[in-house]
């Protein structure tokens, strides 16, 4: 491999021209313009196009302040992944976004492996090298721990992906002794970057070192994710784009990047607050996400036992649109089945026409539902449901005890009281709505067999003021609307 492509870090940051090092820090401020227009559905466009902004100003001043020996190469790569992305893009459906992001995040993580190796193999190339042409002693911690974590996050996210996609059992696999295992690997990951780190350049085993990092690293990402269960991917997904941004950011100190710096920690820090929000969102503890398995008992509890078989009342379009239009205030819940039928169309257009008969409507988001942060949101928006009747769990909870109708369409876990009394549910303790306190509840779903992600049966189903609508989203709600016209 010819590393003089990469020579550019030769001269580390010192030889950057300052205008260049004014760029990176152009970029950088683009970024956050971009992860605060990301903030809101309604400034997510101008958000990210300041994020592909900055991501252009950062990869054209490295190519042009850099000595690059070969840039056809490169133009062709750039065009190849351009071409590979444009596609996915285009194809990927909304409802498998997680599972396309955690791919994403696992070729960060190998990109950084890479990174470091090259850097490794070839020190001079990338200027991090003493007097004595030895690695320099800060160059070998930010090496040895950009490739363990980048290693963690490849194998960690496979893992997740092949999990999202179904490709996988979503029930946790649990290793006995787990935790001491984990903890073990860990401690002899840091415990081997430090003997790289004092050990002499090129004394023997040396390669060994920096194989055997990387080597535990893999190992320990797939160890930290197989014990979680579906229910809690959301937070494994954030977490790890949290990895992937740190992963970047100890690279960035090895190609002596300042954007890429930049770039990784603000990678690394939001995907840890995001992670932060969801784990407060599912009542779960930051600390045992990161020492994984902590959905163990979620999966365990959700594939078990048969469902019994209950009695529950059933309606038609014309009884939901009846009793809507008689309400003074309704408030809808999406949920992944809202997704799944591309029912927010026909939602919005039927929040309108209650809206023209002077229904309150309000729209209530669980930081959970469907299968990505935001998912609603981002549906909601699309069907142009203005922002102001889109409201936060803590925020419209409290309203239901007031509402006449709650309408669940395409929800389940996020609705689920089991969430608040049973111990042994696999959502117990995540914050949900509480629509058992409204008049009346029409909960559509295609039929009494299925269940949302965390497998589990709901008491709201068989309430007595619970009806249920039992069909595909969309068609349910464009009945609605005919029936209220
Ligand atoms: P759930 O997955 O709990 O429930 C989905 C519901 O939609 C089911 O009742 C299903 O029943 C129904 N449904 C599916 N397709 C249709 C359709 N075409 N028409 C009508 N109904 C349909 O969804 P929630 O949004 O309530 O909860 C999200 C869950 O996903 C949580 O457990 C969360 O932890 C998890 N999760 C969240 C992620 C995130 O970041 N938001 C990421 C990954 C997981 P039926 O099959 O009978 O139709």
């Amino acid at each position: 491999m010819d590393f003089s492509i990469l020579a550019a870090g030769a001269s580390g940051e010192g030889a950057v021209p300052a205008w260049a090092m004014l760029a990176y820090l152009a970029a950088g401020v683009f970024f956050i313009l971009a992860l605060r227009g990301l903030s809101s559905p309604a400034t997510s466009q101008a958000g990210n196009r300041n994020g592909m902004i900055g991501m252009a100003v950062a990869v054209i001043t490295t190519l042009v302040t850099h000595n690059i020996a070969n840039i056809v190469e490169i133009a062709i790569a750039i065009f190849i992944g351009a071409i590979i992305g444009v596609t996915i893009a285009r194809r990927i459906a909304m409802t498998a976004m997680p599972e396309l992001v955690a791919g994403f995040h696992s070729l960060v993580g190998l990109a950084a492996v890479v990174v470091g190796f090259a850097a490794w193999l070839n020190p001079a190339a990338f200027g991090i090298t003493d007097a004595a042409d030895q690695i320099l002693a800060v160059s070998r911690v930010e090496l040895g721990l950009g490739i363990a974590i980048g290693a963690i996050t490849f194998s960690g996210s496979i893992i997740a992906f092949l999990k999202l996609s179904g490709r996988m059992s979503g029930s946790p696999i649990m290793l006995p002794g787990r935790h001491v295992i984990n903890l073990g690997t860990l401690v002899a990951i840091l415990a081997l970057i430090g003997i790289y780190t004092v050990s002499p350049e090129g004394g023997a085993g040396q390669g060994y070192l920096v194989i055997a990092v990387a080597l535990l690293a893999f190992i320990i990402g797939f160890l930290l994710i197989i014990p979680i269960g579906g229910a809690d991917m959301p937070v494994v997904v954030s977490m790890l784009n949290s990895y992937s941004g740190w992963a970047a950011a100890a690279m960035g100190f090895t190609l002596g990047n300042s954007a890429m710096i930049i770039t990784g920690a603000l990678v690394g820090s939001s995907g840890a607050i995001l992670s932060y929000i969801m784990c407060r969102a599912m009542n779960r503890s930051f600390i045992s996400v990161i020492a994984g398995g902590f959905g163990a008992d979620a999966g365990a509890a959700a594939a078990g036992g048969a469902r019994e078989q209950r009695p529950y009342k059933q309606g038609s379009a014309e009884d939901a649109a009846y009793m809507l239009e008689q309400a003074e205030k309704v408030i809808i819940i999406p949920g992944y089945g809202m997704a799944v039928a591309q029912a927010q169309h026909a939602l919005r257009e039927m929040g309108d026409k209650l809206r023209e008969k002077g229904v309150e409507v309000k729209y209530a988001i669980h930081p959970v539902a469907g299968r990505m942060p935001g998912h609603m949101n981002v549906l909601l928006a699309e069907a142009s449901v203005p922002y102001d009747e889109v409201f936060e769990l803590e925020d419209i909870n409290s309203e239901f005890a007031q509402a006449d109708v709650a309408f669940i369409i395409g929800a389940n876990d996020v609705v689920n009281p089991a969430a608040k009394t049973d111990k042994s549910s696999p959502i117990y303790g995540m914050p949900v709505f509480d629509v058992d306190k409204a008049k009346q509840v029409f909960f559509i779903k295609r039929s009494m067999g299925g269940v949302g992600y965390a497998g589990v049966d709901n008491d709201v189903f068989y309430m007595n003021q619970t009806v249920m609508l039992l069909a595909d989203a969309k068609k349910m709600v464009e009945e609605i609307v005919k029936s209220l016209d």
